[in-house]
């Protein structure tokens, strides 16, 4: 690669950051890494209209808990500051008289009338209304009337937009980083609005070409939605004489619902269940939405599932850190087709990530939780804890009921394991291996383990009736780790307390 990779987020602050704008800016971050390269946030907010208060901060928030470092930018600062647009709306006008001066562009100073009665005539004629070569010599534009009555309307202060005036009848031939080679005829293409005098704002293309070029762009890697904006753009780098430096284009292929059908949308995540959006959202209006960090995911579990929706790295690994996602991506490993989005797939990341986790890792995660619940461990415990229990969790928030017990001795009992072990020889059993276990100085893991099934053998006694029963003392239900996982952490006392309680004050289900 000949020129430094220089690389832009630059989504819209229209509302929360959707998680197919994460997987954009995160390949972004992945690219510029992997070369060295510099991430640059820029905020494209020159749609008053769709401006939403709180989206940008959401936005920088979202990839700063996604990981993805930013190097220049909104919130960052640097050499081509500001990079919020709408705080640099000197710098577009000049370019737009720019492209009017050279005949790439018009003034147009059409009225909604004037542009509803045109349409209104295509639909007669049975066709679809396009603003495009074969109107805009019917409409007062800068190409019909004199440059004394064009200075004069503007003078007087009417409306006007500037427009790009579309070649007709010519091939653009592009390049697509994913996609490839693409050809597009411009007799199919429109004049579009580069710059509105109603607010003094360029409009989406202007600005985004016009930064990209002054933030020296080399690479634009985007949404497949701006595939159709692409000849456009690279007829917009042709006007302005840029050609040379260019940025290279690559579109991401779309994520898609579940069910494949369609764009993923925050209704498809509210039905199944699952966020669309990195974190909690609540709109100035109130509208709230769910967000991966708030429902419980690990950032990293989140983000590797991204990775791979639409990139594969060509081998069978499925679990990524982010440096291990920079070593290995690239952008010809991205594919075409849209990527299904699959929430089982999510939750199975956040649980593989759980998974691996070290009790001194998960210690401060579990925390909180057995706070809340009024359990004051310390830190050691709490990882213990987490660390017995993580294999059968998905989110954090699972091991409360996955270990409550540890903590609080059980005052009630399951009434399916009552029903089938709290009967028979089971009580007088559970008293003889109270008295056992009252023995056993070293109540280690394998020591209480060795006594006991020497015990139970000696005994003739079933190993199955007797653990279950004792599982029922000690746990007051048949779930739980290994038995002498639970004995291990109580401690002798412990034990003895909960097997009394349930001698003491539950009657076996076939007693009189
Ligand atoms: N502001 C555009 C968006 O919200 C950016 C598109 C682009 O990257 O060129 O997606």
């Amino acid at each position: 690669m000949s020129r430094p990779v220089r690389v832009r987020f630059a989504p819209s602050p229209t509302g929360p950051l959707h998680i197919g704008g994460v997987r954009t800016a995160l390949y972004n971050y992945l690219f510029a890494r992997r070369h060295g390269g510099k991430m640059i946030l820029r905020i494209e907010d020159t749609d008053s209209q769709r401006f939403v208060e709180g989206a940008e901060q959401y936005i920088i928030e979202s990839l700063r808990w996604c990981g993805i470092e930013i190097d220049e930018g909104v919130g960052y600062g640097g050499p081509h500051a500001p990079y919020r647009q709408s705080e640099r709306r000197e710098i577009y006008l000049k370019y737009a008289k720019q492209l009017v001066e050279s005949g790439w562009a018009y003034y147009a100073f059409d009225t909604a009338a004037e542009l509803e009665a045109l349409r209104n005539e295509a639909e007669q004629r049975g066709e679809t209304f396009a603003y495009n070569y074969q109107v805009r010599e019917k409409l007062p534009t800068s190409l019909v009337l004199s440059p004394a009555e064009v200075e004069e309307r503007i003078a007087r202060g009417d409306v006007w937009v500037v427009r790009f005036r579309m070649p007709e009848n010519e091939i653009v031939k592009m390049h697509d980083l994913i996609r490839g080679d693409v050809e597009v005829n411009t007799s199919t293409l429109d004049d579009k609005v580069l710059y509105k005098s109603v607010d003094a704002l360029p409009t989406y293309h202007l600005a985004n070409i016009v930064d990209d070029h002054l933030m020296e762009i080399s690479h634009v890697i985007r949404g497949e939605e701006w595939l159709p904006s692409l000849p456009l753009h690279y007829l917009l780098y042709r006007a302005f004489g840029w050609e040379e430096t260019q940025p290279e284009f690559a579109h991401l292929p779309l994520l898609l619902k579940p069910t494949g059908g369609g764009k993923l949308s925050k209704r498809d995540g509210d039905k199944m269940g699952f966020p669309v959006f990195p974190l909690f959202w609540q709109s100035p209006t109130g509208d709230t939405a769910h967000g991966y960090r708030e429902d419980g995911y690990f950032a990293e579990a989140f983000i590797n599932m991204l990775a791979l929706l639409g990139w594969n790295p060509g081998t069978e690994q499925e679990i990524f850190s982010m440096d291990e996602l920079i070593a290995s991506f690239s952008l010809d490993r991205v594919s075409k087709s849209g990527a299904r989005f699959q929430p089982d797939k999510a939750r199975w990341f956040n649980a593989q990530y759980m998974h691996r986790m070290s009790a001194e890792e998960l210690a401060p995660l579990y925390q909180p939780i057995l706070r809340e619940h009024g359990i004051e461990v310390s830190d050691e415990v709490a990882g213990r804890v987490a660390a017995i229990m993580k294999e059968r969790a998905t989110f954090i928030g699972d091991l409360w009921d996955l270990t409550s017990y540890f903590f609080i001795a059980p005052t009630q009992y399951d009434e399916k394991q009552m029903r089938k072990y709290w009967k028979g020889d089971n009580p007088r059993c559970l008293s003889e291996l109270r008295e056992v276990l009252a023995s056993i100085d070293d109540f280690s893991l394998e020591h209480t383990e060795e006594v006991v099934h020497a015990w139970i053998e000696s005994k003739g006694y079933g190993m199955g009736q007797i653990m279950n029963t004792l599982r029922l003392a000690l746990v007051g239900a048949g779930k739980g780790p290994g038995m002498y996982d639970v004995t291990a952490f109580l401690g002798r006392e412990e034990c003895l307390r909960r097997i009394d309680a349930l001698l003491a004050n539950v009657k076996p289900v076939d007693a009189e």
